[in-house]
Order: C-alpha cells, then sequence, then structure tokens
C-alpha cells in the first residue's frame, strides 16, 4: 500500500510558543514535543495556555510516543495535560527528562508515565520511525534535534539551537551527524526560526564572561544575579566566577534550587566543595564574600527576585551598594513588571545591571540568520519548513532558504499551526486543516481547565467590577440576623448609605427570607439564588453586569 506521509503542528508555528509537532505514516503517529505558553494579558488570569489535543485523542491507540527536544517550558510545559489523555512512552535526554518528572509530580501523574532516557547519538524505533538524538547548542543543556528515518526519508527536526563554537560544557554541537544525513539526502528539514531576524551570529555562552568579570572586579557588596533557572550553562558561569573572586554561592527560589540540584545530580552543573551558602547564612556573612542566585528574572509575582524588590524575602535584604544583575532576556509583554521590579530594586539603592548592553549580560539561545544558513546548507533537503515562530519570522526563514533552489531544494513551506503538509512517492503539498486550538488552564491544575464561561466572567470583572454580598448566617436558627454587608470594587461607585447599595442589601435579604429552610441549609444553592437576583437588579439599574461572588459566613 503506498502511504502518505503527514506533517501536523499542533502548536508554535505562527504563533510563539506551545511547540507541538505530529508525525504521521499511515496509522502510526509520533509528537514531537508538548509545550506551553505563557497566557496573553486578555486572558485574565489563567495560568497556563496548551495545545488542544483533540485531534491526537481521536486516534490515541496509534500514537506510538512523545519525543523532548529539550526542557524549555514551550516544548515540555504540556507534557503532564498531554499525558493525562494520551498516556504514551516519552523519550528524553536525562535532564530533559528530569525536569519533565518534577512537572509529573506535582500533577501525581509520575507512578504511571513511561519516560525513557536517550543520549543523543542513539536512535529509538517506534513504528515505521527510526528517530536518532543528535546533540545541539542551546541556552539549555542537553537539548537536541532529531533524525527521523520514515519509509519515505528523513526528516530532520532541530529543535531550538544555536550554533555555539566554544559552549561552557565544551559539548560540541554534532554538525558530523546533521552533514552525514545532509550528504546522503533529506526529504524535509524544520528548523527553528525565532532568531532569524538577527543577522550574523549569535555570542556564545561564554560571551558574557568580559561584562561578568568586570562586575566581579567591581562589587565590594552582594552580587545578586538572576536567570532562568533552566540556564545551566550560565550558572556555571556565575560559580566558577564565584568561586574564583572568592565569593560564596547561594540559591533562592524553589525553581533555582530544584534545577541546580537535578543538574548537580546529573553532573552537568559542577560546584566546588564547600562553595556553597545556605539561604539562611546569607546576612551573616561578609558581603563582599557572597554571591546570590535567584529565579524570576520575568517579574513573575511570587518569586524570589520580586519579594527581594519590595523586601519581602525571609532570607535576604537588598542593600545600598549590592549589585544586582538581570541576565536574562526581558520577554516581550513583561516589561512592565518587570521594570516595576527594576524601579523598587534601585530605590533600595542597588546597582542595577540589565537589558541589552556591550558586552551583554546575556545572550541568545537561538541561532542568528548566519547560522540558520549553515544548518541549511548541511542538510540541503528537498523540502524545507521553517518552525517556531510566528508568521514573518517563518516567512523570513523561508526567504533564507532560497540559495538552495541550486542544490537541490524543491519547495519551501511555511505552515501555521492547524495546517498540514503531506508527502508521498510523487512530492509534497499542503494537505488538510486539523482541528487545533488553544486551552486554557487555571493554577497549573489538570481538573482546573477554564471554559469559555470563565473567561467571559473575567472579562466582566475587568470591566464591570465585583460585588460581593457578605451575609452572616446564625449556625444555631440558620437565619441571618443583620442585613447582609455589600463589598464592591471596579463596579459604579456607589457610596455607603446610597440608594443603589441599600436596595441592593433588602435584594439579598428579600432573597434569605423567601427561601425555604432547606434551600437555606445549602450553601451552593443559596448562593447561586442571591447570585442571579442580585445580577437581575444590578443589571436592571445600572446596566452592568459585575461579577457577583455570594460569601455565607456561619457565625
Ligand atoms: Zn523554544
Ligand atoms: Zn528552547
Amino acid at each position: 500500500m503506498d502511504n502518505k506521509l503527514q506533517i501536523v503542528p499542533l502548536g508554535g508555528l505562527g504563533e510563539f510558543g506551545m511547540n507541538c509537532m505530529a508525525l504521521r505514516y499511515g496509522d502510526d503517529i509520533i509528537v514531537i514535543d508538548a509545550g506551553m505558553m505563557f497566557p496573553e494579558a486578555e486572558l485574565l488570569g489563567v495560568d497556563v495556555v496548551t495545545p488542544d489535543f483533540t485531534w491526537l485523542e481521536q486516534q490515541k491507540e496509534h500514537v506510538r510516543g512523545l519525543i523532548l527536544t529539550h526542557g524549555h517550558e514551550d516544548h515540555i510545559g504540556a507534557v503532564p495535560f498531554f499525558l493525562s489523555d494520551i498516556n504514551v512512552p516519552v523519550y528524553g535526554t536525562p535532564f530533559t527528562l528530569a525536569l519533565v518528572e518534577r512537572r509529573l509530580e506535582e500533577h501525581d501523574l509520575l507512578k504511571t508515565a513511561k519516560l525513557h532516557e536517550v543520549q543523543p547519538g542513539r536512535k529509538i524505533e517506534l513504528g515505521p520511525f527510526m528517530i536518532e538524538f543528535i546533540h545541539v547548542t542551546h541556552s539549555i543543556v542537553s537539548a537536541v534535534a532529531l533524525a527521523i528515518t520514515t519509509p519515505l526519508g528523513v526528516i530532520i527536526h532541530t529543535g531550538d539551537f544555536k550554533v555555539d563554537p566554544t559552549p561552557t560544557d565544551n559539548i560540541l554541537f554534532d554538525l558530523h551527524t546533521l552533514a552525514d544525513y545532509g550528504r546522503r539526502g533529506v526529504l524535509l528539514l524544520m528548523s527553528d526560526s525565532t532568531n532569524v531576524d538577527r543577522p550574523g551570529y549569535t555570542e556564545s555562552e561564554r560571551a558574557i564572561r568580559p561584562r561578568f568579570e568586570d562586575l566581579f572586579n567591581r562589587a565590594e557588596r552582594r552580587m545578586i544575579i538572576s536567570c532562568f533557572s533552566s540556564s545551566v550553562h550560565r550558572l556555571q558561569e556565575i560559580i566558577d566566577f564565584s568561586a574564583e573572586y572568592g565569593r560564596k554561592v547561594a540559591f533562592l527560589g524553589r525553581s533555582m534550587n530544584t534545577t541546580t540540584e537535578i543538574a548537580h545530580d546529573l553532573g552537568l552543573l559542577h560546584i566546588p566543595d564547600n562553595l556553597l551558602l545556605r539561604p539562611q547564612d546569607i546576612m551573616q556573612a561578609q558581603p563582599s564574600k557572597v554571591c546570590v542566585v535567584v529565579s524570576g528574572t520575568q517579574g513573575e509575582p511570587m518569586s524570589a527576585l520580586s519579594r527581594l524588590a519590595v523586601d519581602n524575602h525571609k532570607n535576604l535584604s537588598v542593600e545600598a551598594g549590592d549589585t544586582v544583575v538581570l541576565s536574562a532576556r526581558i520577554i516581550p509583554g513583561n516589561e512592565k513588571p518587570i521594570y516595576r521590579m527594576i524601579n523598587h530594586l534601585a530605590k533600595r539603592g542597588a546597582e542595577l545591571v540589565y537589558g541589552t548592553m556591550n558586552p551583554p549580560v546575556h545572550v541568545s539561545g537561538h541561532a542568528s540568520a548566519e547560522e540558520l544558513k549553515l544548518v541549511l546548507n548541511l542538510v540541503r533537503p528537498r523540502y524545507f519548513m521553517p518552525i517556531h515562530g510566528e508568521y514573518r519570522q517563518l516567512a523570513k526563514h523561508a526567504t533564507l532558504a532560497q540559495h538552495l533552489r541550486r542544490s537541490g531544494l524543491e519547495e519551501t513551506f511555511i505552515l501555521e499551526t492547524g495546517d498540514s503538509l503531506e508527502i508521498d512517492r510523487t512530492g509534497a503539498r499542503k494537505g488538510d486543516k486539523v482541528p487545533v486550538g488553544r486551552v486554557c488552564i487555571d493554577s497549573g491544575s489538570l481538573d482546573e481547565v477554564v471554559e469559555d464561561l470563565v473567561i467571559r466572567d473575567r472579562r466582566h470583572l475587568s470591566e464591570d467590577g465585583f460585588v460581593l454580598p457578605i451575609i452572616a448566617i446564625n449556625k444555631h436558627t440558620g437565619r441571618s440576623e443583620t442585613l447582609p454587608e455589600i463589598v464592591s470594587r471596579g463596579f459604579v461607585s456607589f457610596e455607603d448609605g446610597s440608594g443603589l447599595l441599600q436596595e441592593a442589601r433588602q435584594i439579598v435579604h428579600r432573597t434569605l427570607e423567601t427561601s425555604t429552610n432547606e434551600e437555606r441549609t445549602d450553601w451552593g444553592v443559596m448562593q447561586e439564588k442571591i447570585r442571579a437576583d442580585l445580577r437581575r437588579f444590578l443589571n436592571k439599574q445600572t446596566s452592568r453586569r459585575p461579577l457577583i461572588m455570594p460569601v455565607i459566613l456561619e457565625v
């Protein structure tokens, strides 16, 4: 039978984050990465956005496995949600899987998950697919590209990468293997487009050394450095500088502690003996002998750095003369909370180092244009499909590949999430659309998939405010003996004693009085009744629909 190959992006193409790619040959399906996306501001209060896996669920008996390229959130963040629906074997490097394990543990899925470690250079076989893991350099350690041999030819998926000629762990990008595949012929290349706008080459992880050296030389008091906890290269640099300049290192923040522990256990992070300082000992140590590494570069409200900024961390007070370094990119959309945090730290008299300056305190993990061309030239695919990026980046990456037309490139396909590409013996073409979408999840919990209704509620909350009727019920008599109180925010400014408020209190009171004894023993019913009556009243009086949340107190 003549089977066709189907390439189906379920996330990450034409959008930023939540990378997920399905490949199907005949009936057999494999999936590459299951990432999440941090929600945009209009998704009020939603914590996590993941791809909609419905298309896969409908044929889950055919899904052979989930393969992870590396441990960044936009590649593994949705794994728990994926596995709770489609519990197939998961393949990744040991570090990637250790990060996944932590996530699965939080969701109580670790016992049922089937995790398989694969070292770079090794191959696995899943149905008609033979998959080789190829080591690449990226801002996280243990990242791989995939060479997937199918009955129709080889597909290369780069994952995220840059071509770092001097990685801090000295484990080089396996360009040889990539070139070998290129020489033997590659059917399709899918390559990371994140930094296609940047000309030239992305700096090596080591490019931060001159700036860090200068900072360590000049700092007379504490060094406080914030970076992504998954940036093991960066952490190694900080540890090495601290050791060299006689500073002890303390880690603050949960993610920072777990990731450094994982990386240390796997031998990916080298920490000299006696270098570590316990967080509770920071304030006792001589400030010139301390380097504190904290998580929270993006101004996340509960992060260690945010708490330091408002002097609300139990282990450390930032003091005048301390140096605070933000060794990370400011992710677009996060500017406000980040600058607010920086302002707070500046008010505390700290010297702040952040943003793009030369020499840099942060370098990107993604390949710039020349590196992308290098990979294109080594692989010389018959078909090319840019991945990981918004449409403009995919389009630009497509034009970068034009020169390969004379070297065997037949066609470049720009696909967005939900499109599909079909390849058979006669060639490649765009195929049918598949159902895709985004799933919004509250508080990172599996059960709390936010319905559209909730998001609508939240929009009301932001536009019309909320009203909180507070009802005190005597637990012996089941009756409310005082008139209910009403608290509101963001709703029409009705001051205490105003007519509307008084009337609203009467409405709630009447609802209580007219309810049966049985209704009154069921809080759920009472809350619903109060909400309905009050909504009708307020809507009629003000034409607005605030979020109404009755609170019933037993007294
Ligand atoms: Zn990524
Ligand atoms: Zn990445």
